[in-house]
């Protein structure tokens, strides 16, 4: 990876990277809004803290970036360059990765990761969202709808 940023502007892409509300992240709960869900937003006394919660579902999602969480499609490959900083540190991250999750059950919890590459995808992101979480729960609007 060729790297001719200036230390801040790396510093802010790294920042909004690995940082929590990042792109994908809003794209994911613009989603779960428009399909009726309510949620809360990194609960930081759960493991990893997650980034979207469904507390009375006890179902917990990560959003994570490919980069930074070493998916290995496309976009999440480790950096040419400087493989011995890069490969334990991505390694790192995805180790805790895994023992957050294992955490979460443990204790209970379903959890879903949607990764920053299917973020892109509307279609099969709302279907495995359904799929994952069941119906919304209707608001008292649509129950008096439904009463007519
Ligand atoms: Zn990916």
């Amino acid at each position: 990876m060729t790297d001719n940023r200036t230390p801040e502007s790396r510093s802010a892409l790294m920042a909004r990277i690995g940082g929590k509300n990042t792109a994908p992240e809003l794209v994911v709960r613009r989603l779960l809004h428009s399909l009726g869900y309510r949620f809360r937003l990194h609960r930081r006394d759960l493991p990893g803290t997650p980034d979207v919660v469904f507390p009375s579902r006890r179902k917990a999602i990560f959003v994570n970036g490919c980069f930074w969480h070493a998916h290995g499609c496309r976009i999440g490959q480790p950096p040419k360059s400087k493989p011995e900083f890069w490969k334990p540190k991505l390694e790192r991250n995805r180790a805790r990765d895994n023992r957050n999750r294992a955490d979460l059950r443990a204790m209970g919890w379903t959890v879903l990761t949607v990764w920053q590459c299917q973020a892109r995808k509307a279609d099969q992101l709302s279907t495995r969202l359904l799929t994952f979480l069941g119906p919304p729960t209707k608001n008292p609007i649509d129950m008096r709808e439904a009463k007519r």
